[in-house]
């Protein structure tokens, strides 16, 4: 009896998705295939325009998102991909805060005057939708990146197709176990793979997925003309990665939400930022800056560094990169919660912050 693949749970599909057909010493995994060409006469040809494992990790991908997936070299070329196909001239209606590389790719095109940018805070449902008037396209990331602001999806992308605008969607945070942007309408939603996906800090890479055929054969004509190709290795990984998304997503997700518990506790702290959900808290410390810094160094346990979404608790102070935001407070420290016991982490935090009061 066979069971069709809809009808499995998303953690199922995890682990089945992307597998060569059985059969007597198929290997169970599919295999890195690394060559730079393939001989002719068949559908691939060349190794900018495809590679089994990219096809593997992108049925895993594009499965769980309900979509077709093709992978990118980064999130930000995935990001660059959609962005290519932005029509000249388009009003753009884009986060205030949220990954940087993304927003000045917007803003890198807006001053060149090839779109309209409006910039609006993504959790003030209100304000998304004055801002929809005339615009063509809709890019939401949700929660945002460092401020952890959670827009309302459904009601967003609602009003983005009432007056016909098309609608990304950055998952990369909440990943498709937590939210599937395309069931609620949205035309792409990218991913820097880079984060919870491969979930290992080990590879950079990132996915686009959509359902229109037209949207991704243009998606694809883009990465085969520009070349933002990840390598069979790194695809590999990813996929590798994937196989615990569920468990690692489970895991990091209840230890996140217990710390958010025990962090508003201390003197030290001035705000918790937390969505209510995933992997990662944003604190903001009394004593700004300085403040923020010393805590960071008087940690032991938790990875100074920037990145998120590996199997180690990492943090960093945001407006430590001179490019981030004004809007994003000096003491902010971004925090990805790992796999490490939760009174570990716990009792690490609570050392540094000890050493503030
Ligand atoms: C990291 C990140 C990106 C960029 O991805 P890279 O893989 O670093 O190029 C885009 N969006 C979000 C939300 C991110 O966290």
């Amino acid at each position: 009896m066979t069971t069709s693949r809809s009808a499995l749970s998303p953690a199922t599909r995890l682990v089945t998705a992307g597998r060569p057909e059985p059969g007597p010493d198929v290997p169970v995994n599919p295999p890195v295939t690394f060559t730079s060409t393939f001989h002719g006469g068949g559908d691939v040809g060349y190794g900018r325009y495809g590679n089994p494992t990219w096809s593997a990790l992108e049925d895993v991908i594009g499965d769980l998102e309900g979509g077709v997936a093709r992978v990118f070299a980064s999130g930000l070329a995935a990001s660059s991909a959609i962005v290519s196909l932005l029509p000249e001239g388009a009003t753009v209606v884009a986060p205030t805060a949220a990954y940087l590389g993304v927003i000045e790719q917007l803003q890198e095109r807006a001053s060149a005057g090839r779109l309209t940018l409006r910039q609006v805070p993504v959790d003030d449902t209100a304000a998304v939708k004055a801002a929809l008037d005339g615009a063509d396209v809709l890019w939401l990331e949700s929660p945002t990146n460092p401020m952890l602001e959670v827009a309302d999806l459904l009601t967003c992308i609602a009003a983005a197709r009432t007056v016909g605008a098309r609608v990304v969607v950055d998952n990369t945070f909440a990943t498709p176990l937590l939210q599937r942007p395309l069931d609620l309408g949205a035309d792409f939603v990218m991913h820097s793979a880079t984060k919870l996906m491969s979930g290992h800090s080990d590879v950079v890479m990132g996915a686009v997925v959509a359902r229109d055929p037209d949207l991704i054969d243009r998606i694809e004509g883009h990465r085969k003309l520009h070349g933002a190709i990840p390598g069979p290795m790194e695809a590999f990984l990813v996929l590798r990665g994937l196989r615990t998304l569920a468990v690692r997503l489970e895991r990091a997700a209840a230890t996140t939400a217990d710390l958010a518990t025990r962090l508003p506790t201390h003197p030290a702290i001035a705000k918790v930022r937390y969505p209510g959900f995933g992997t990662m808290i944003s604190i903001e410390l009394h004593g700004g800056a300085a403040a923020a810094d010393r805590f960071t160094d008087a940690l032991r346990l938790w990875v100074f560094a920037t990145s998120l979404g590996g199997v180690e608790s990492s943090l960093e102070r945001r407006r430590r990169w001179p490019s981030e935001l004004d809007s994003v407070p000096e003491s902010l420290v971004r925090m990805s919660v790992g796999l490490e016991d939760p009174d570990d982490l716990w009792a690490d935090l609570a050392q540094a912050l000890d050493t503030l009061t």
